[in-house]
């Protein structure tokens, strides 16, 4: 848990209730902290905090200086629209200067930053809501029309504090939990890591990807709590429980100190077990790799420390999510390269596996224009690189360059039909022909392998087998095609269920075909880093489980205490039952397999959230 700064509430205005609400959750960890209140409930996204009291006067000066800046530009358009002879709207104009230098307006935002010590985005935004409030009382048609001037001036201003592009953060001093209604992977990329203590949502499920990247930031995060944007302001405390998903706003001593206690015994018995996991690492699992699963950006260096066998998942669409333009080749080769060489690192047999451009669905490119009424079933991932041959020829050619660094394999998302991999797998070809032909050097033997996250590539696993080298089963994927259930809507997180019986089948279908084709493969869906699924996929023969770093001690810890052939006795029962049982039946009885052989397992099982 992070010390809580500025856990003072500002005199000027009173702090909410004490209250909890109970959320997914999907990174564990504990947090405490002041809000940062990530609004998006207009087209602009408003960031809201509190500022230290030093930070008061600068604050003033900025405001200040975006008033000018902003009557600049207006006098600026007015002059032009002037000798365009355009009256009317010079008229507008001439009426949103006038509007900037109400001295009402501007000593209401100023006593929000002096008294209430808001940051001035926010302070704007509350003083044009009472003229909202104001206008929407008013009768006469024209006076309610203004509240459209005051709206353009408020954003106009905004974005000038803004700066346009930059980050919300960029006035951010001191740590914050972001609470939001939704963030996007592209907005959580470019949140800065040391200031955020963690994330709370409206909206979200445990494998939307914000959440995964919050796990791969060993962030603290609670999603889909319904209304926690509403329920909180700025300067406001709350408390945040990724293992429970609880959330309390502004605790009372008796709640805080409970939370820390709790949060405490928790830090000690994951310190246990991951002290424990170096000491009995050389008994590893058998027949069970652990890896991890990364993203560019995130910090690869620790995994080691972490025990990780190899990188399982690269997830290279982070390098594009970050900016609006495409990473070029010199820049993919330079992050891809660091991989392979921690990769080498990782032990004899470990290698990176880079999933080639995976954008789409939740993960869109800032400022990305097309619009799809059904992103997650649209143009995405291998379907939008084949429909994007130099992107996908520059990012084969960037990772090949990379495996003459350190052992590397290729992977392609989201493989839906054999044409795809057979097309892919010609790319591929054609990649190594242009590096010959500019003597370049790469792994002429870079493994290539497929994800099965779609039903009809676990249907037709058989076919695909034959024609690449290794499978990755993308339970977070295959779970939302299967169930047709929106992995990121938390109103269907009822729907989604690893453990269902036809998600099993699947996998084991998926399996079966690679044993006879004698290809390895791997899980790299959230589901791995639950060690209850973990001792199902095990025993339906999948090789390896890949996971976000933090979680492979505890996983290994409950695995090692699994013999091989109580997992393969267990898989034999469910696959049994067919389809007779409830993914929640069949999920109890892996469970109690587990804490059968780790009777510990109660205690530590909040760790394990998601899946
Ligand atoms: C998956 O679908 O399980 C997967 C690992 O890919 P992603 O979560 O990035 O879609
Ligand atoms: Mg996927």
């Amino acid at each position: 848990m992070s010390d809580c700064p500025n856990t003072d509430a500002p005199s000027g205005r009173a702090a909410s209730a004490t209250v909890s609400v109970s959320g997914l959750a999907t990174s564990r960890g504990f947090a405490a902290g002041p809000v940062f209140l990530y609004s998006k409930n207009s087209a602009l996204a408003v960031p809201e905090y509190i500022l230290s009291d030093a930070d008061v006067e600068a604050e003033l000066s900025r405001y200040r200086a975006a008033l000018a800046e902003t009557r600049r530009q207006i006098e600026e358009l007015a002059a032009k629209l002037k000798s365009d002879a355009d009256g009317i709207a010079s008229d507008v104009l001439a009426n949103h200067l006038l509007l900037l230098d109400d001295p009402v307006a501007n000593a209401a935002v100023e006593r929000r930053i002096r008294d209430e010590r808001l940051n001035a985005e926010a302070a704007i935004r509350r003083t044009t809501d009472d003229f909202r409030a104001m206008f929407a009382k008013m009768k006469d048609e024209y006076l309610r029309e203004r509240q459209r001037d005051v709206e353009d001036i408020e954003s106009r201003m905004i974005r000038i504090l803004l700066g346009c592009g930059d980050s919300a953060f960029k006035h951010v001093t001191s740590p914050v939990i972001v609470v939001a209604d939704d963030l996007t992977p592209s907005e959580t990329v470019t949140f800065p890591r040391e200031l955020i203590l963690g994330f709370a949502t409206n909206r979200g499920s445990a494998t939307s990807h914000a959440a995964l990247l919050a796990r791969a930031l060993g962030i603290p995060a609670v999603v889909g709590l319904g209304d926690i944007t509403s329920r909180v302001q700025a300067g406001d405390i709350i408390q945040l429980d990724g293992s429970t998903g609880v959330v309390t706003v502004n605790p009372d001593a008796q709640t805080r100190a409970a939370f820390d206690r709790h949060a405490k015994s928790e830090q000690e018995l994951l310190a246990r077990i991951e002290k424990d996991d170096v000491d009995a690492r050389g008994t590893s699992v058998p027949s069970v790799r652990l890896c991890a699963n990364v993203q560019p950006g995130v910090s690869i260096k620790d995994l080691s420390s972490y025990g990780a066998q190899g990188i399982g998942l690269y997830r290279s669409e982070y390098l594009w999510l970050g900016g609006e333009a495409d990473p070029d080749e010199e820049e993919q080769v330079a992050a891809y390269s660091e991989a392979a060489r921690s990769a080498a690192e990782l032990g004899a047999d470990a290698r990176v596996v880079f999933r080639v451009l995976d954008l789409g669905g939740d993960k869109m490119q800032r400022g990305q224009r097309v619009h799809e009424s059904n992103p997650f079933l649209g143009n995405r991932s291998i379907r939008y690189l084949l429909s994007h041959r130099e992107v996908f020829h520059v990012q084969l050619r960037a990772i090949l360059r990379a495996s003459a660094h350190g052992p590397s394999a290729v992977m392609y998302p989201m493989i839906a039909t054999l044409d795809e991999l057979r097309d892919a797998n010609a790319e591929l070809v054609r990649a190594m022909e242009s590096l010959r032909a500019d003597g370049i050097p790469f792994d002429a033997k870079i493994p290539r392998g497929m994800m099965v996250e779609v039903p009809s590539a676990a249907l037709n696993a058989d076919a695909f087998a034959k024609e690449c080298d290794f499978f990755s089963i993308g339970t977070n994927d295959l779970v939302q095609y299967t169930m047709a259930a929106d992995r990121a809507n938390e109103r269907v997180s009822y729907l989604y269920q690893p453990a269902n019986p036809a998600v099993i089948r699947l996998v084991d279908m998926t399996v079966r075909a690679a044993r006879a084709a004698g290809i390895p493969v791997a899980v790299c869906g959230e589901s791995a880093s639950d060690p209850v699924l973990g001792v199902l996929w095990m025993g339906l023969g999948v090789t390896e489980l890949s996971m976000s770093a933090g979680y492979i001690p505890p996983v290994r810890k409950v695995l090692q205490a699994v013999s091989m052939d109580d997992a393969r006795a267990l898989a034999e029962r469910v696959r049994g039952y067919g389809a007779s049982r409830a993914a929640a039946e069949i999920y109890a009885e892996c469970r109690a397999l587990v804490l059968s052989k780790v009777p510990e397992f109660e205690e530590m099982q909040s760790f394990f959230t998601a899946g």
